[in-house]
């Protein structure tokens, strides 16, 4: 994809702190914030784009510290920097990396959302399309409800009926918490309240992988294909366990954490260790590598899901560009804009029939509310509860 060069003129980043509105717990912990990280990058002709970073060390490898001092890093190496296609970015930055002998994902994947915009707004052409998909390619999208008592998942449940059903809520996806009994019944009493299908993510939570293929038995036999996978159920990286659970399974497996990069995804899929994938940006270091990812799942017949890590609308944008051009994509996971509680976009990308809807702007078709785009062009500084924003000066 060959563009007339464009220029970057500048970076500036910043540190994003959202809080929660209610503690979210999956297997191995409980957040109570989001720590991200936006960037903006501006061209030389005066336009200016915007990623996201949200790092988690045990998922996307890196923290928000390592994300920092990367940048810190790097961030002379992008200035002035002149691009034609977004392959010439990502050669910059692996020359970047070996430089400074690591690497974050999660500012691979801020970078690159923020270029793949620029690409889509001088196309004029939302991402979707720049990706070579002509409509968008629409499945379900999963709401997440955390690992919680019996009593409040049910509750949940009703909450999330109500609050998205003009939404047209299809799909609902619960964290599982490794313990056998207590998984099961969960699940069947949230499958008593809502007549949709699930997703179910166990986070490693299955030391035993035994104990993993007696829960998928039992949820096959009361609820047959309404449960339309399980992600990561054994500790990540133990390829053998996951492929003894996926061997004795009718509810598809697929790996999250031990598919993190291409490299994992490639053993994953040598290994025939799952039978799909859960891209997630943030992990996979942005769209150009979650689409090697893809290429290689193709190859071996595996299906894909896209996910996310606690992100904003900005984040969540480029995961519904990136679905929506995929035709292997069977499910996406892109709720947490519309969980936080908090919203930073002028619009957010449509919730409709149960399915999210990329925007037809250029681009990734987003613009952030006016005080966050006063920060983000340092017009503006300030500090609000639930979030905090500041700027970082390199
Ligand atoms: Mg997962």
């Amino acid at each position: 994809m060959i563009l007339v060069s464009i220029r970057i003129s500048d970076i500036h980043f910043f540190v994003l702190d959202i809080k929660l509105k209610e503690p979210f717990a999956i297997s191995f912990k409980t957040f109570t914030h989001a720590e991200n990280f936006l960037i903006a990058i501006e061209t030389e002709d005066g336009l200016v784009s915007y990623g996201e970073g949200a790092p988690f060390k045990p998922i996307t490898g890196d923290s928000r510290e390592d994300a920092l001092e990367f940048l810190r890093r790097v961030i002379n190496d992008l200035r002035g920097y002149e691009f034609s296609s977004i392959d010439d970015v990502h050669e910059l930055l692996v020359k970047s990396k070996k430089r400074v002998g690591f690497v974050s994902q999660t500012v691979l994947a801020a970078i690159d959302m923020a270029i793949y915009d620029i690409m889509g707004k001088k196309r004029n052409k939302p991402v979707y399309k720049v990706l070579g998909a002509d409509k968008p390619h629409i499945v379900p999208n999963t709401i997440t409800i955390g690992i919680k008592s019996i009593e409040e998942t049910v509750k949940s449940a009703k909450k999330l009926m109500d609050e998205f059903r003009d939404n047209g809520l299809r799909r609902i996806k619960l964290k599982l918490s490794g313990e056998l009994e207590k998984d099961i019944e969960r699940v069947l009493a949230v499958a008593k309240v809502f007549p949709g299908e699930f997703t179910l993510d166990a986070n490693q939570g299955y030391k035993d992988p035994e104990e993993a293929v007696k829960l998928v038995k039992r949820l096959y036999e009361e609820l047959g294909d309404r449960i339309i996978l399980l992600e990561e159920p054994c500790p990540k990286g133990d390829l053998e366990k996951m492929r003894y659970v996926k061997e004795h399974s009718e509810i598809p497996i697929f790996a999250d954490e031990s598919a993190a990069t291409i490299e994992d995804a490639a053993k994953v899929a040598e290994a025939g260790a799952a039978d799909g994938i859960n891209i997630k940006l943030q992990k996979a270091g942005g769209i150009f590598y979650g689409l090697k990812i893809a290429e290689i799942a193709k190859e071996h017949g595996l299906k894909l899901m896209v996910g996310c890590m606690l992100e904003t609308g900005i984040s969540i944008s480029a995961g519904i560009h990136f679905a929506s051009a995929i035709k292997e994509v069977i499910n996406t996971d892109l709720d947490s804009d519309l969980t936080l509680g908090i919203n930073i976009l002028e619009e957010l990308h449509p919730f409709k029939n149960g399915c999210r809807i990329p925007l037809d702007n250029p681009g990734l078709g987003i613009k952030p509310v006016r005080h966050i785009q006063y920060i983000l062009e340092d017009k503006l500084r300030i500090t609000r509860i639930p979030l905090n924003i500041h700027r970082v000066s390199y």
